[in-house]
């Protein structure tokens, strides 16, 4: 059986440890050199092939850097690109198809981003050496597969990229929204781009001045705008609604109906099942190594990687199937007791009018809150939390609030835990094994927390929300950066918490999945965005879905198989008949 043994290189930190690796190998202690200490950066290096797999450095390592895994048969020589020695080691590749969109679906880590960088020729693969592959290693490790012709003519190809973080766009590129898009119009679809995506409003604005949506919505179109033979879209819906996603996803469809190739690697389920023709599942152990599974139709794909077995392959990587299922309302609910009420408010700035209806929630009980962006959700959540006061109207609560704001900042220079404790105090009992363990939060706790991923520090506030004891929990855009089993186990913790303190939430989110796995209820917002918004509510989930989505102009279903909400193709049997139906979300 192959074995790798990788550490991960953020993790190990030979300063602060007593080379617990080294010390208690059974093959260093014989005298062997299973693992040498690199005399330059003074970090352990594992002999893959003198190492026995007995994973004593594993268990002894205190920062948990090393794992040591045995992997199947099939894999051995597989290996199509190793970050060095010890380093993370990717296996097989997705295969781009001309007049298709192929997704690409699995967790953080896992090497999604490392596959499309491969492919698009932006990284040279290395099959697993220490040296690039030269193009006659290429071909014979590809002989008989498409990827053969592929590699062969990776020189032609023309490949436009959308990477998977946009923020820094502005840094590059200085000027106008429509002098951008102009220059690069090979296709001579701005116009139509500009139109699909709603950037006309911000056509004459500076780039330096968008919002993180506007700016992924500009690179989406520059990116589509491009001639191109293969397009990569890394992570499109950040920081987008469920609107704009849809848009987005329209967009990206557009170009395999004129023929072309287009792989997106994306976490939102509802907007990779409406935009792929095909799924290849990645799975393997984040940070350590990932294998991209044989195409499956986009159906069967997403519901195979929720299921956690590649039947195929003959490979279970989850231990459970995630499936999911309609509440019944929170015992307090059910019983009529409110929990916190507030009333009817107001919050204008310039040009811009919030109004609040009133409402309440129950103990026990989760709203999400929903509706575009630049609604008020926000603001909403900023008066709740004391953080802005409203124009008109009062809220007069004694209920302590715990706030996880929007944007994540890493100001601290500190491990995580030191961060941790100085937001949520001494830690409780139940904080460890309630949220920190379900949040897979122990690895990172010796990290600093300004060398965190945006999902690693995603992860962090929401524990440190939780952390702290309140009566209602405000949470907005937890999902934001997590992979689908993170943000499912997000919900999971979340629920947790605020069913045993007997506590409440709001949950902002855009993840249409997200939202019907952790919400009871909905808080639906409606109105002009950037002008004015309304809330409703909240309501049942039904009712909610059905207001929410019908300004969307969206209807789902649920899969049979899963019960995971699908959006319907539009002017599809289904569309139209739950249209008329006026059912957007339940049949
Ligand atoms: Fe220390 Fe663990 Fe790194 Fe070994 S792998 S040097 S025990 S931190
Ligand atoms: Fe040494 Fe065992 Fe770790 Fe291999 S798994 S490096 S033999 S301690």
């Amino acid at each position: 059986m192959p074995r790798i043994a990788v550490i991960d290189r953020d993790s190990c930190q030979p300063k602060r440890c007593s080379l617990e690796c080294y010390r208690y190998c059974p093959g260093v202690r014989t005298g062997d050199e299973t693992i040498i200490i690199d005399e330059h950066t003074k970090r352990p290096l594992i002999s893959e092939e003198l190492c026995s797999g007995c994973g004593i450095c594993v268990h002894k390592c205190p920062f948990h850097a090393i794992s040591i895994i045995n992997l199947p048969h099939e894999l051995e020589g597989r290996c199509i690109h190793r970050y060095g020695p010890n380093g993370f080691a990717l296996y097989e590749l997705p295969i781009p198809r001309a007049g298709s969109v192929i997704g690409l679906v699995g967790q953080n880590g896992i090497g999604k981003t490392t596959a499309i960088e491969i492919l698009s020729g932006r990284l040279k693969p290395n099959l697993g050496s220490d040296t690039a592959a030269t193009p006659k290693q290429l071909n014979e490790f590809f002989k008989g597969s498409e990827l053969q012709a592929y590699f062969k003519g990776i020189e032609r190809v023309k490949i436009a990229y959308k990477p998977q973080v946009v923020d820094t766009l502005p840094k590059a590129v200085k000027g106008k929204v429509g002098g951008l898009l102009s220059k690069v119009d090979e296709r001579g679809a701005v116009e139509e781009l500009t139109l699909a995506l709603e950037l006309e409003d911000i056509l004459s604005r500076d780039v330096k001045l968008l919002s993180g949506g506007e700016l992924q919505r500009l690179v989406i179109a520059a990116v589509a705008a491009r001639e191109a033979d293969i397009y990569y879209f890394d992570e499109p819906s950040s920081h987008l609604d469920v609107y704009q996603r849809l848009n987005a996803a329209r967009a990206i469809r557009g170009l395999a109906e004129v023929g072309k190739a287009v792989i997106v690697v994306e976490h939102d389920l509802a907007m990779l099942d409406y935009m792929c023709d095909y799924v290849h599942v990645m799975y393997g152990q984040p940070r350590a190594y990932g294998v991209v599974s044989s195409p499956r139709g986009v159906r069967v794909g997403i519901n195979v990687f929720l299921d956690g077995y590649l039947k195929v392959e003959n490979v279970r990587f989850r231990r459970e199937p995630i499936k999911f299922e309609v509440r019944p309302p929170s015992k307090a609910r059910a019983a009529g007791r409110e929990f916190f009420s507030y009333p009817k408010l107001k919050k204008s700035f310039k040009g811009f009018q919030l109004e609040v209806s009133p409402g309440s929630l129950y103990a026990g009980e989760i709203v999400g809150v929903v509706g575009p962006n630049a609604i008020g959700k926000t603001t909403f959540v900023r008066m709740l939390a004391g953080e802005v006061n409203p124009t008109t109207g009062k809220l007069e609560s004694k209920l302590t609030v715990s706030h996880k704001p929007q944007y994540l900042k890493a100001e601290f220079d500190g491990t995580m835990e030191a961060w941790l404790r100085s937001v949520v105090g001494e830690f409780g009992p139940s904080f460890d094994p309630e949220v920190l363990q379900p949040l897979e939060m122990s690895p990172l706790l010796e990290r600093n927390l300004k060398e965190l991923s945006g999902g690693e520090l995603q992860r962090a506030t929401i524990a440190a929300c939780l952390g702290r004891p309140a009566d209602l929990y405000l949470l907005d855009e937890p999902s934001a950066y997590l992979d689908v089993e993170q943000r499912l186990q997000m919900a999971r913790v979340i629920r947790r918490v605020i069913e045993k303190r007997e506590a409440a939430a709001f949950v902002v989110d855009h993840d249409v999945l997200s939202v019907d796995f952790i919400s009871d209820r909905l808080l639906v917002f409606t109105g002009e965005p950037s002008r004015a918004g309304k809330t409703h509510g909240p309501l049942d989930m039904r009712e909610g879905m059905n207001l929410f989505l019908s300004e969307v102009g969206v209807t789902f279903r649920r899969d049979p198989q899963t019960g995971r909400p699908r959006a319907n193709k539009p002017g599809s049997a289904l569309d139209r008949e739950q249209r008329e139906r006026r059912e957007y979300f339940y049949l």
